[in-house]
């Protein structure tokens, strides 16, 4: 098992936060490899929702009463701390939305539909998560805009030339991963964005892994737009976030219309506050965005760097052991050089990945298993569905060796 010294901080002390890693999983201690779909929640995260589900309870931007006010402020205050994580400089440009879905959608209808016209070109890559490619398709087909896509290398990666070659002055948006959630793989975001603003594009960033993995600052990279979702870094469900330059996000329509988002409601027109208001109409999820708000209070106080560097040396480690596994094959895992995550995808033999995936889970190990809402990417792949295991901060080695040792359990089911 890794020690402190080894990572900086003491996993055995991060594991005591999450309170579900005491449970036993089939009568096994759980071992939890799919924190890409989505992470286990520590203590501090369930603790403040509680807080505001027991002492509170009360809607935001509406009431005078002390409640409300206290519901507001821990609102707002939710919104500061994502500012300052993602190192945002201006106010406005931080909108709740329930998912990072959510947030491509309304990035798409809400900006595409309004600024991309029939000449125009959209690029995005064939390894990108569903959510970052079809909002984009739909936009192509309602516009008449073509879909341009960016040359793969055989282990699904891409750099930035690969990415010039499909620009032109044509293009009007690079929609891409900041993290690929099949195979751990991390553009060159900083260079993209350069070379993509140079040919006059907007971009537009899917963060759902990268910002949870790995520390963003995006004024530094200079990104467009930065989708995510809460549930996948510690915060809970059913919230998620749109980042857009200020002048962008006002540009836009409204996505919904209705409460809390409007200046003034004629019987037969409205008129709609700025950014980030105009895009929460109605009732927002308080209790999550106050989770989510206190998921990167906790994430913080660990450091993303540290959580970065701690995923980095499990999945080397998860490849060297996956490696010594004859029937293993490592997907997308070729010798790129390119930065990447803590997620490792394989096969295993012939062996369809859902019977791995539940041979796996009757030794207490949860791994996702089949397309990854990737179907173009495993398409180019040329597989029918992976396996995957994704790391996070609370994994261990000894968790990498549960896995492999499972495996076993899988080639001896199928002898
Ligand atoms: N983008 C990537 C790369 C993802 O991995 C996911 C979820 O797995 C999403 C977008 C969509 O996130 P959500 O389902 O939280 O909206």
């Amino acid at each position: 098992m890794s020690t402190k010294q080894e990572i900086g901080f003491s996993v055995e002390a991060i594991r005591r936060d999450f309170p579900i890693l005491s449970e036993t999983m089939r009568g096994k201690p759980l071992v939890y490899l799919d924190s890409a779909a989505t992470s286990l929640k520590p203590q501090a995260v369930i603790d403040a929702e509680v807080e505001y589900l027991t002492k509170i309870s009360a809607n935001i931007h509406r009431g005078v009463y002390e409640l409300s006010e206290r519901a507001t402020l821990m609102y707002d205050r939710a919104r500061e701390t994502i500012k300052a994580f993602l190192g945002v400089r201006e106010d406005g440009e931080v909108v709740f939305t329930k998912s990072a879905t959510e947030a491509s959608n309304i990035i798409s209808r809400s900006w595409g539909l309004k600024f991309v016209g029939a000449d125009d070109e959209i690029v995005v890559s064939e390894l990108e998560h569903h959510a970052n490619i079809i909002p984009w398709q739909e936009v192509a087909k309602s516009t008449g805009a073509t879909l341009r896509f960016v040359p793969l290398s055989a282990d699904g990666s891409f750099d930035l030339e690969a990415v010039e070659s499909v620009l032109s002055n044509r293009t009007r948006a690079v929609a891409i991963t900041g993290m690929s959630n099949v195979t751990g793989f991390c553009p060159p975001i900083k260079e993209i964005v350069a070379a993509a603003h140079a040919a006059g594009a907007v971009v537009i960033v899917d963060g759902a892994q990268l910002v949870s993995h790995a520390p963003v600052d995006v004024a530094a990279l200079d990104v467009d737009f930065l989708t995510f979702s809460g549930h996948k870094m510690c915060g809970p469900t059913g919230i998620g976030v749109l980042y857009g330059k200020r002048d962008l996000l006002n540009a836009m329509d409204p996505f919904l219309y209705g409460g809390d988002m409007i200046v003034r409601v004629k019987k037969d027109r409205a008129t709609y506050k700025e950014a980030p208001d105009k895009f929460e109409s109605g009732t927002p999820n308080i209790s999550g965005a106050i989770g989510l708000g206190a998921a990167i209070d906790y994430l913080s106080s660990i450091g993303m760097d540290a959580i970065h560097e701690h995923e980095e040396s499990l999945l080397r480690y998860a490849r060297e052991r996956l490696l010594d596994v004859s029937e293993v094959e490592l997907i997308g895992a070729g010798d790129s050089g390119m930065a990447a995550g803590g997620i490792v995808s394989f096969t295993f033999g012939d062996i369809h990945s859902h019977d791995i995936g539940a041979i796996l889970d009757s030794e207490g190990v949860a791994v996702r298993t089949g397309m990854h809402c990737a179907h173009p990417f495993m398409r180019f792949l040329g597989v029918n569905g992976t396996t995957r295991a994704s790391f996070y901060l609370y994994n261990t080695r000894s968790d990498v060796d549960q896995l492999v040792r499972a495996l076993d359990r899988v080639r001896e089911t199928f002898a």
